[in-house]
């Protein structure tokens, strides 16, 4: 037995997994949330309720490593890093890029290294997959000085995620990833797009932020930059509330009034106009990303569905494949409509490009990074 702790340390919640690495099985899992809102008042009450639910399980699983999960680790974090009072610093450091997010995952790693002392504890970033992007993909077209500055540029994120997927697609088609294209879509609450060469992210959706790309639950995703300037001087709308508009109160909860892609489904099926613009504007947006990706890869083994919405809403992949047929992109309407948890084709068999749906599972992949 492997036993590796996985510890997603968030805003507002605490997630983690006791995973064994032989099987890939949970042997203990927990969600702690409404941190600072309820009984639990800060991070490291979070942890301390995390190793008295863990307690038994851990006196006979003891953990070989904790992995983290950390949102942002700038150009200086290319892969899982051993955290030392150096990288705890670096990752202090990049919160001035994810001021959101580092914070809190810092403050749950410093919690649980104190509860786990004698454990390696190694951070796994979301950014660090994507950092094989070259420098016209990365490279945003602003006065170069105020970008060196500040440090904007594409990062990306999900790396976990796309990475994994990317690892599990080619096992499951039986090839080496080092002869694959790939497009694989990450499709849950937060949703990107990235096209992978032979193992290595060369585009992705998100750039700076989370923000940019897809549409999403409650994010905007792309639209024109020079939006927020007009809002500012015809609404008066201040940063804080044009950040909150882009970020939670736009995406399909902006579009339909409901953030949840189910919710959204079962209201177009109704009929509800909102809901079905919603859904349109989501799959062109997806198309859109598919077509870009396409010509930069310069060819195509498989398109990839993953997270919540890609590998189970049946009507979101038809959305986004039925109207692709002239780029070689079909669905097989009984595999696509079949409900599974596992890799599988939804398209005909013996059609390249293949399109796939590939289960992601971040908590696995981050107890395998740090492992
Ligand atoms: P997170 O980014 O929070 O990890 P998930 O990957 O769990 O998110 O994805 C959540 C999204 O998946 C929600 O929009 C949810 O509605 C959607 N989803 C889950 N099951 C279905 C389904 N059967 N049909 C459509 N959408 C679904």
């Amino acid at each position: 037995m492997i036993p590796v702790l996985v510890v997603n340390s968030g805003s507002s919640s605490l997630k983690f997994r006791l995973i064994d690495l032989t099987t890939g099985d949970d042997l203990a899992s927990g969600l702690i949330e409404r941190i600072g809102l309820g009984e639990i008042k800060d991070h490291r009450g979070a942890v301390e309720q995390m190793m008295r639910d863990l307690d038994p399980v851990l006196r006979v699983h003891p953990p070989v490593a904790v992995g983290h999960r950390v949102v942002h680790g700038g150009t200086r974090y290319t892969a899982p890093t051993v955290i030392d009072e150096k990288v705890l610093v670096g990752i202090a450091d990049l919160s001035t890029l994810a001021p959101l997010h580092n914070p809190a995952n810092l403050v749950g790693i410093e919690a649980a290294m104190d509860a786990l002392p004698n454990v390696t504890h190694v951070a796994v970033f979301d950014t660090a997959f994507h950092q094989t992007l070259a420098p016209e993909a990365y490279t945003y077209a602003l006065d170069a000085e105020i970008a060196r500055a500040h440090d904007i540029r594409r990062y990306g994120f999900h790396g976990t995620s796309h990475e994994y997927v990317a690892g599990q697609t080619a096992a499951f088609l039986g090839r080496p990833l080092e002869e694959l294209k790939l497009i694989v879509l990450h499709l849950g609450n937060g949703a990107s797009a990235c096209a992978i060469d032979r193992g290595a992210s060369v585009e992705t959706s998100m750039g700076l932020t989370p923000l940019e790309g897809l549409v999403m639950g409650t994010r905007s995703g792309d639209i024109d930059p020079a939006i927020l300037l007009h809002l500012n001087r015809v609404a008066d709308l201040s940063i804080d509330e044009l950040d909150r508009l882009i970020n939670r109160q736009s995406g399909l909860l902006g579009l339909a009034g409901k953030g949840d892609m189910r919710d959204v489904v079962d209201a177009a099926e109704a009929g509800d106009e909102r809901a079905e613009l919603a859904l349109s504007v989501f799959a062109h947006r997806i198309r859109h990303y598919i077509g870009a990706y396409l010509a930069q890869l310069g060819g195509l083994d498989a398109v990839v569905f993953t997270a919540g919405i890609g590998e189970n809403s049946n009507v979101v992949r038809e959305r986004v494949i039925a109207p692709l047929a002239h780029l070689g992109l079909r669905l097989d309407a009984g595999a696509n409509n079949e409900r599974s948890s596992v890799a599988r084709h939804i398209s005909p068999n013996g059609v390249t490009p293949a399109v796939l749906v590939v289960p992601t599972n971040e908590e696995l992949a981050i107890a395998h990074a740090a492992y």
